[in-house]
């Protein structure tokens, strides 16, 4: 299969400058900087960015604040805005290969994900729009007040406000469309901050969210470092944060929304179990594992990057899972046979071996891997350690890469103690097929999602977030609405 080429309509829009968006209008950083960003298959630059900071988050925070306040969009019936969301879907379909190649080129994933993950977003955008008109309180009348004659009482759903939406880089489209239209169908104005490596695909989805309708100053984006993030969060006019990335900026965004309480949202990083137990079928369970770790080449908050096997199935696991990590195929998203692209940045690369020694030299057993292919670009191999110590940081901390941890356990009370002895609860993963086994472990893990039999399966009306320092709230569906909505009780006392 030769592979494809990258769309001459994208080619063509990066060799424009990659422009901020406020108040509907395209425009330069105040500053005039613009940044580079890289094609992390070649390490090459592709494009100029706007490099925005506090004075331009400042300019989009009023923006957004004007677009609140004169009710332009929370004014809106929950059907128009619903229409407009549901019209955003559409223009993602029409322009999800535009979407998809800007997403290999600035973040490297495969060209199956980015097509998968266009679709997969036009989806969740049609479920925030059916969301918009499930937006209602309570009617507590008669529990006050016998048959509810002397007092009227109600709850509202009334749109959080102003919301400052912080980007991770490893699915930049999805986590745009994601937050931007679960925000949106609350009826909040927002100023999205994509990740600095990633932001092609972040303007020309607001520019797409203008196309559908949506009117001016409410979806904001401002492109720009770490400062901007921090200028989103400390800004007094700034009602809530959501935020995906790392446990440590997600710690500070705590710290700096402590003055004014700003409302939070957190999802964080991860170092998920997987747990294959010995009785499982393992042409289910092997590649399983696999995919839950060298998806997106392991740059995935949900991956699977603990492995627990029962012992008398560990051999054929290792094998298995060495022989699929030994035939994955790097190379350019652009490949169609590419199955792992390469990491995002040349930082992210520095941090991926960085571990990679460290695991080494903390004594873990190196089955398969362990180094960066050579060339350009950012590739590191599918790596495979057996029985990390249990303080090492390939043990316990997030890598963010294509590198997995495997151990032992011999009992089910051992394995959901190993699985739960972390500070992370984002998500795990049971394989068997013992039934009772399955819903024994579901039940105690301590994280936001469990897969049996599966991994990494996310959908529209399923709630997603984390335990302990995994996160804070739930993403997607009606808690992920819930997330964008103030609750107001009023209470009228009637004349008698
Ligand atoms: P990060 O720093 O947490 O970045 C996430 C987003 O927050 C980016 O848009 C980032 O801007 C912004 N940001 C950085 N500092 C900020 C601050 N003080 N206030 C507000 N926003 C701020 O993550 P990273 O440095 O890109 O990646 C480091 C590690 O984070 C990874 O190796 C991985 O372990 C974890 N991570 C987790 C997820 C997830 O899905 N849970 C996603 C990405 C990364 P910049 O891009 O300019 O830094
Ligand atoms: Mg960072």
């Amino acid at each position: 299969m030769t592979a494809v080429k990258p769309l001459s309509s994208v080619l063509n829009r990066l060799n424009l400058p990659q422009l901020l968006l406020i108040d509907g209008e395209l425009q330069a950083a105040s500053s005039g900087k613009t940044y580079e960003v890289h094609d992390p298959a070649t390490g090459k630059p592709i494009a100029s960015v706007a490099h925005g900071a506090s004075a331009d988050v400042d300019l989009a925070v009023s923006a957004a604040r004007r677009a609140f306040e004169n009710r332009r969009w929370r004014g809106l019936t929950a059907e128009a805005r619903s229409r407009i969301l549901l019209r955003l879907a559409d223009l993602v379909e029409v322009h999800a290969e535009e979407l998809a190649h800007l997403d290999i080129l600035n973040n490297g994933m495969p060209l199956a994900m980015a097509n998968a993950l266009a679709a997969a977003s036009a989806a969740r955008v049609r479920s925030a729009a059916a969301l918009s008109s499930r937006i209602y309180g309570k009617n507590a009348s008669a529990a006050i007040s016998g048959n509810g004659s002397e007092m009227h009482a109600y709850t509202a759903k009334e749109p959080v406000g102003v919301v400052g939406l912080i980007l991770p880089w490893n699915a930049p489209m999805a986590s745009f469309l994601g937050k931007v239209s679960t925000a949106l169908a609350a009826g909040c104005t927002c100023i999205v901050k994509p990740a600095e490596a990633t932001p092609l695909t972040a303007l020309l989805l607001g520019e797409l969210a203008l196309e559908a309708g949506v009117p001016p100053g409410v979806v904001n984006v401002v492109h720009g470092f770490g400062d901007a993030g921090q200028a989103l969060v400390d800004h007094p006019d700034v009602d809530k944060i959501s935020f995906t990335g790392s446990t440590a900026v997600g710690k500070q965004i705590v710290r700096s929304c402590a003055d004014n309480l700003k409302r939070i949202t957190l999802e964080l990083g991860g170092k998920s179990a997987n747990i294959i137990f010995d009785d499982a079928d393992m042409t289910v369970a092997i590649p399983g594992a696999a995919h839950a770790i060298f998806m997106n080449a392991g740059q995935a908050c949900l991956a699977g990057s603990r492995l627990f096997v029962q012992r008398r199935a560990l051999d054929t696991v290792l094998e298995g899972l060495s022989d699929i990590a030994g035939k994955i195929r790097l190379g350019s998203g652009f490949d169609p046979e590419t199955q792992m692209g390469p990491l995002v940045s040349q930082r992210q690369l520095e941090r991926v071996t960085g571990y990679i020694e460290q695991g080494r030299t903390d004594g873990a057993k190196l089955v398969t891997g362990g180094g960066r292919r050579d060339g350009d670009g950012y590739f590191v191999e599918p790596t495979i350690f057996l029985d990390p110590p249990a303080d090492s940081g390939i043990y316990r901390e997030e890598i963010f890469g294509p590198v997995l941890v495997v151990k032992s356990f011999d009992s089910i009370d051992e394995v959901v103690e190993a699985a739960n002895d972390t500070r992370y609860g984002l998500a795990g993963g049971v394989f068997t097929t013992n039934v009772n086994t399955a819903h024994l472990v579901a039940g105690q893990l301590k994280t936001g999602t469990v897969w049996v039999n599966c991994y990494g399966h996310l959908h529209p009306t399923m709630p997603f977030g984390g335990y302990k320092e995994s996160g804070w709230g739930r993403e997607i569906d009606e808690q992920g609405l819930e997330a964008f909505l103030e609750t107001k009780s009023v209470f009228v006392k009637l004349n008698q």
